[in-house]
């Protein structure tokens, strides 16, 4: 599948705030959103557009590039929400939380989520005790995720785990830093999930 290989804080200024894609350089005075707060480009400091749809648009890639995803990966998530009974905004955001690289990120295996899916794809993680290499595997409550027994001193990792008390533990995950191990409390709820998106715009994109 492509991917995105481009300089990734022009996502950030892209779309005018932090959304935290580079790890510890994020909280740092390097922030390339600290030094240039407008969108990158020639015309990058014009008047922006704020059409109904041009709001709805930039949401929808504020939660894509959060979660580091393709259009089309984004999309089949948002297609499966909406085929669930709920809210869809509240389902498309447990959904894109329960993944495997975004709770190895959570849990401060990863400094970033992009970190936290190599350490996936490289075969370091694990589910219940199972090696699982899928970053977008789905995670249910009481599910354990660990760091496999011979990955544990990997020093990405334990720089890492150094570094996640900076951001916290979300509640419903509960971590055991001595066995580099997770466990699910509780599926995430609205609540528990706080982004810098409007996720109803997104379903209202879609829904057009
Ligand atoms: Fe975004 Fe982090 Fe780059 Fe700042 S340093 S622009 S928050 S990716």
């Amino acid at each position: 599948m492509a991917k995105y290989s481009g300089p990734v804080c022009r996502l950030c200024r892209r779309e005018g705030e932090k959304l935290f894609l580079k790890g510890s350089r994020c909280m740092t005075e390097k922030c390339a959103i600290e030094r240039r707060s407008y969108p990158p480009g020639q015309h990058g400091q014009a008047r922006q557009r704020t059409s109904d749809y041009s709001l709805q648009l930039r949401e929808k890639q504020k939660l894509k590039r959060i979660y580091g995803l393709q259009e089309c990966q984004f999309r089949g998530i948002f297609e499966r929400a909406e085929r669930q009974a709920g809210v869809t905004g509240d389902t498309l955001l447990r959904l894109l939380e329960c993944r495997l690289d975004n709770v190895v990120y959570r849990l401060g295996f990863g400094a970033s989520r992009k970190e936290a899916r190599q350490l996936v794809n490289h075969g370091h993680m694990m589910i219940n005790g199972r090696k699982v290499k899928a970053p977008g595997a789905l995670v249910k409550a009481g599910d354990s995720v660990e760091v496999r027994q011979k990955s544990r001193e990997l020093l990405p990792i334990q720089g890492a785990l150094a570094a996640v008390d900076g951001r916290g533990i979300p509640e419903w995950l509960e971590l055991d830093r001595t066995a580099c191990k997770g466990t699910i409390r509780s599926l995430p709820t609205k609540e528990h999930i706080v982004l810098p998106v409007n996720e109803q715009m997104v379903v209202e994109l879609y829904s057009r």
